[in-house]
């Protein structure tokens, strides 16, 4: 049944401030934190290390307890903590600090405010839910909030490579009795998020003379005709739907092949990806790939990058809670949806659900912008959601 907010969460939502957020949005953009993408961070933008310092900032002045974690030298979650005052449920806002990259997109670390919307690299993915978990922040301490389940905000490192943020708090917690991930989901639930699992795919043939093609074999067309079976491949998958995340995918993303055009190429070499369902593994969807193409001289190696899928359990109460908390901020569209993307979600050693403010339309681009006016929405979603966790 859905509940209308007690005098004391009506106050906390009235507290928004949009100027705030925008203003929270920005600084956290002009904190760069570049993913380098297994490398070891180098330079003034790559890295969590500055995020993570302006969150500790944030929070302890606000009376937060806040510890860094440098899970892998150079590499940090953030991890903050308002303790309830009796055994409420506890919830954590949780939410990857790192960015893609910056090349070739001007002004990226610049955060820029036009037409009711913030510009820069991360400003939907996803410094702004951050920000949004910051004003939540804000609101309870300026009214004195006490709630009876411990809240936490953890900014977590590494979400757009190896999820090692998210891994390495699963492994040690804290653990909460539930997690929001505030990934731009355009303010729709997200009750699970496809994995990923990428391959080598190698082809051989034998070189000749290019001028006498019939007697070598040219590995890149022989590569061409196995790709087509990769057509019939996605046709088999489209067959198998999951009810919120629809069927799996298959991507491919590069191919290598040959030196010269009087050589017939002996080698080509390919690279895709296949997005994972709940309950699918990397090794399991590598052997349906084989089964499925052409005998041939090939070989698809194991998967040599891999996030996992996740699902909240049926008929958890956080996708209730969550909904509820949605449909009294006046969110359009309550129903439970599936994240296309991956995400930390598997990691956290908790039920999670996806939530927050912009699109993955924007994400990524070279122009990623979010609506103020969402993630003030968000905002009040995350206020009611832990007034309603905590109980
Ligand atoms: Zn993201």
């Amino acid at each position: 049944m859905d509940v209308p907010d007690s005098e004391e969460l009506a106050r906390c939502v009235e507290q928004i401030d949009r100027g705030r957020l925008a203003k929270t949005l920005c600084e956290l953009i002009e904190h760069p934190s570049v993913n380098p993408f297994g490398e070891a961070p180098d330079g003034e933008e790559e890295g969590e290390k500055r995020v993570s310092a302006y969150l500790r900032d944030r929070l302890g002045r606000l009376g937060w307890t806040c510890d860094i974690d440098e899970y892998t030298p150079g590499r940090y979650n953030a991890l903050a903590r308002l303790p309830g005052t009796s055994a409420g449920r506890s919830l954590m806002f949780a939410g990857h600090m790192d960015t893609v990259e910056t090349t070739g997109y001007p002004q990226a670390l610049t955060g820029l405010v036009r037409d009711g919307k913030v510009h820069g690299r991360g400003a939907c993915d996803m410094k702004a839910a951050l920000a949004c978990y910051l004003e939540v922040a804000e609101i309870l301490a300026a009214q004195s909030i006490s709630l009876s389940g411990d809240l936490l905000i953890a900014g977590v490192g590494d979400e757009e490579y190896r999820q090692e943020g998210a891994k390495a708090l699963g492994a040690t917690g804290p653990r909460a009795d539930a997690v929001i991930i505030g990934e731009p989901t355009e303010l729709t639930l997200c009750l699970a998020t496809k994995g990923l699992a990428a391959y080598d795919l190698q082809v051989t043939g034998q070189a000749t003379h290019g001028s006498v093609p019939q007697y070598g074999t040219n590995a890149i067309l022989a590569a061409v005709r196995l790709l087509g079976g990769f057509d019939d491949y996605q046709r088999a998958l489209d067959r198998r739907r999951h009810p919120l995340l629809g069927p799996a995918t298959v991507n491919v993303g590069v191919i290598d092949g040959g030196t010269k055009p009087n050589i017939v190429p002996s080698e080509c070499r390919v690279q895709f990806s296949r997005r994972l369902l709940p309950g699918e593994s990397p090794s399991g969807a590598r052997a349906e790939l084989v089964a499925a193409l052409e005998p041939g001289t090939w070989s698809i190696g194991d998967a040599w990058w891999t996030v996992d899928a996740y699902e909240l359990p049926e008929g958890h109460w956080l996708a209730e809670t969550l909904r509820i908390a949605a449909k009294l901020s006046d969110v359009p569209d309550c129903d439970p949806h599936g994240f296309p993307a991956s995400s930390d979600a598997a990691y956290f050693g908790s039920p999670v659900a996806l939530f927050g403010p912009g699109s993955l339309a924007q994400a990524h681009s070279l122009d990623e912008w979010v609506s103020i006016e969402d993630m003030a929405t968000a905002t009040a979603v995350y206020l009611r959601t832990a007034f309603l966790t905590s109980g």
